[in-house]
């Protein structure tokens, strides 16, 4: 079991920093609950703490505290940047060395991958979170509030996804996780890049009485009509939707 804990940066009555509207303690909070969501869903032998799941005053020796006691294998703490400037950084204790290098190398260079932030490099500081912590430990500036640009990102929802995505995908390569066998037999009727289509194929299919929702992937709307463990199911499935006119195929 690898022990992930993450420290939402701020909270409560400290806001972090504040621009645009935006506060770094809602949108640290927002990536940290949404990677912990991908964690535990998605992977095997990986269990996960939070410093805090709501909007609460922590001290950074009871961030701290909580990771050490715990005996965490890793301590991950995730902050927004201002001060002008754009893009991710992440920061390790000074001086450290592998693992903790080895493994901010993985977090990093994936976020910088599949994010669309400029990479404003690898950097070392004497924070309190990095110098506290009895295990390796990795602190993440992702984007500034007060520079237009970033802030118009990290206003999206689906952008703090993407953000949390990468983190989980750093984590995965650094620590090995292991994926969750699904093993799931999907059924397609549609895929439309227009929502409006995708919603009258559902209308039509439930007027036909089958059981349908959309699910929107890769900037598609995809119509999917069931999810199903035994591939026999979901051939069924398709038969019938031939039978009423429709075209569907079975994916995992
Ligand atoms: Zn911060």
């Amino acid at each position: 079991m690898v022990k992930i804990f993450i420290d939402p940066g701020h909270g409560g009555t400290d806001s972090g920093a504040a621009a645009n509207g935006l506060f770094e303690k809602n949108i640290t909070l927002q990536i940290s609950l949404l990677l912990r969501d991908i964690l535990l869903s998605e992977y095997d032998g990986v269990s996960v703490r939070l410093s805090r799941s709501i909007d609460q005053s922590i001290t950074l020796d009871q961030r701290t505290n909580a990771a050490n006691s715990w005996g965490a294998d890793y301590f991950l703490s995730i902050h927004i940047n201002a001060g002008g400037g754009t893009g991710f950084e992440s920061y390790v204790y000074t001086g450290v060395s592998a693992p903790t290098t080895t493994y901010r190398n993985a977090l990093h260079d994936q976020i910088v991958r599949s994010v669309d932030f400029a990479n404003r490099g690898k950097k070392t500081a004497n924070f309190y979170v990095l110098r506290e912590t009895s295990m390796p430990a990795i602190l993440t500036e992702n984007g500034f509030v007060d520079t237009a640009a970033d802030a118009n990102k990290l206003r999206n929802t689906s952008f703090l996804q993407g953000i949390a995505r990468a983190h989980a995908t750093g984590l995965e390569k650094a620590f090995q996780l292991k994926k969750k066998e699904t093993n799931l037999y999907k059924v397609q009727a549609g895929a439309f890049k227009v929502k409006a289509n995708a919603d009258e194929l559902v209308a039509t299919l439930t007027s036909k009485g089958f059981d349908v929702f959309v699910v929107i992937e890769d900037g598609l709307f995809r119509v999917q009509a069931g999810a199903f463990r035994s591939k026999q199911n979901a051939d069924d499935l398709v038969a019938r939707l031939k039978k009423a006119g429709h075209d569907a195929f079975v994916f995992q």
